[in-house]
């Protein structure tokens, strides 16, 4: 049995330093918005190379308070991707704005940078782009079709914490940046949690504001907003995991690097590409291969933990049937929906665990190649 994420290996790492911290705050007495709050911000403001951050209940929330404090809304549309986790367009549905969605790019399985201008209309308020598995986006033309349409920029970085793209951190190039401390991210608390990053003291405020009501000063409320704090118990976690974070995706790096080696001669399983110039964190390693569906059912019956992410498209999803979206229109989206799988990947695997992953890949991958042939 070899899963595709085993948290209990990492816990056998921080554990005792964690559970130290999280019964110095059960004895503190203060448990929302105390001082592993506060410190946590600084710290992963620091880590990440922004001025601000603003931590959050969820990942979710680090999204659609994104869209809140720029002010989108009904009648506003905001250019995304289909090939991502629903989270990105539930967002933009939340705040009652229309997600346009733009094709990707099938090498790194995030947005097509050369489709986004067809896209923009009188309406178009955002580019909400997604570092998808990890892998940065192109930062330099997203930021420039920005600048030049006068659109903002809000980026889905909920996978790819200490991701880089040209030296600089993703989450830091936008006008928001979003990240979540779901359990199995790179960065993972042990509860939900999330976090916006931002250059604006502006945006900053309007975000700590809307996560606890709406309002700066205690039961004093300006707008409409929403309980989505980071407990102290969360923050005291992170701040034990964030020191670790470096080391943590050095290592999935490594063992990105590693899969490549053993499927360097296998035709039938195409590995990941990364842009040049960026620092790919591999929230998870994904291949391509034929026969998908059935060399997922063969791995899973041998014990091994691949999964499909995700297994339908965001334009094909009940959810957004009210936008009438047909099959054909994000053809790249389309196919490589039936092509990838994504391999067990955290720091802890060995090489050993490695070598048969590979190993039963690659036999499921033939045989269910001559079982499609029969
Ligand atoms: C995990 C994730 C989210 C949402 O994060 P939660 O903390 O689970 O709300 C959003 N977008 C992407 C791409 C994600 O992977």
């Amino acid at each position: 049995m070899i899963p595709i994420i085993d948290s209990k290996r990492q816990y056998a790492t921080v554990g005792a330093e964690v559970e130290k911290e999280v019964i110095d705050v059960l004895r503190s007495g203060s448990y929302i918005l105390g001082k592993n709050n506060k410190a946590f911000e600084e710290e992963i403001a620091k880590f990440l190379g922004c001025n601000h951050a603003v931590a959050l209940n969820s990942g979710t929330d680090a999204l659609h308070l994104a869209l809140r404090a720029l002010d989108i809304g009904a009648g506003d549309e905001v250019i995304t991707v289909a090939f991502t986790f629903v989270a990105t367009t539930e967002a933009i549905g939340i705040v009652g704005a229309k997600p346009i969605f733009v094709d990707i790019d099938p090498d790194t399985f995030n947005i097509d940078v050369n489709e986004i201008e067809s896209k923009i209309t009188p309406k178009t308020k955002a580019i909400l782009p997604v570092h998808l598995y990890g892998q940065p986006c192109n930062m330099d033309v997203i930021m420039d079709i920005a600048k030049r349409h006068d659109l903002f920029v809000i980026e889905d970085a909920c996978q790819a914490i200490g991701a880089e793209f040209k030296g600089k951190k993703v989450g830091t190039f936008g006008d928001i940046g979003c990240f979540s401390f779901y359990p199995t991210k790179n960065l993972g608390t042990m509860g939900d949690g999330g976090l916006v990053t931002t250059n604006s003291e502006y945006l900053k405020n309007r975000i700590i504001a809307l996560r606890n009501h709406g309002g700066a000063v205690r039961y004093y409320h300006d707008e409409i907003g929403v309980n989505s704090r980071l407990d102290e118990v969360q923050a005291a976690i992170l701040r034990v995991k964030l020191k670790y974070i470096n080391e943590w995706n050095k290592k999935r790096r490594e063992h990105a690097a590693y899969y490549n080696e053993l499927f360097k001669d296998i035709k039938d399983i195409e590995t990941p590409k990364e842009l040049d110039d960026t620092y790919c964190v591999y929230h998870q390693y994904t291949v391509k291969i034929p026969n998908r569906d059935e060399v997922h059912k063969l791995l899973q019956e041998k014990g091994i933990g691949a999964m499909i992410y995700y297994p339908v498209p965001l334009h094909l999803q009940k959810v957004h049937a009210y936008l009438g979206l047909k099959e054909g229109l994000l053809p790249n989206t389309e196919k490589n929906t039936k092509l990838v799988l994504s391999l067990p990947m955290f720091a802890e695997i060995t090489e050993e665990e490695q070598r048969t992953v590979a190993k039963t890949l690659i036999e499921c991958v033939e045989k269910a190649k001559s079982k499609a042939s029969v």
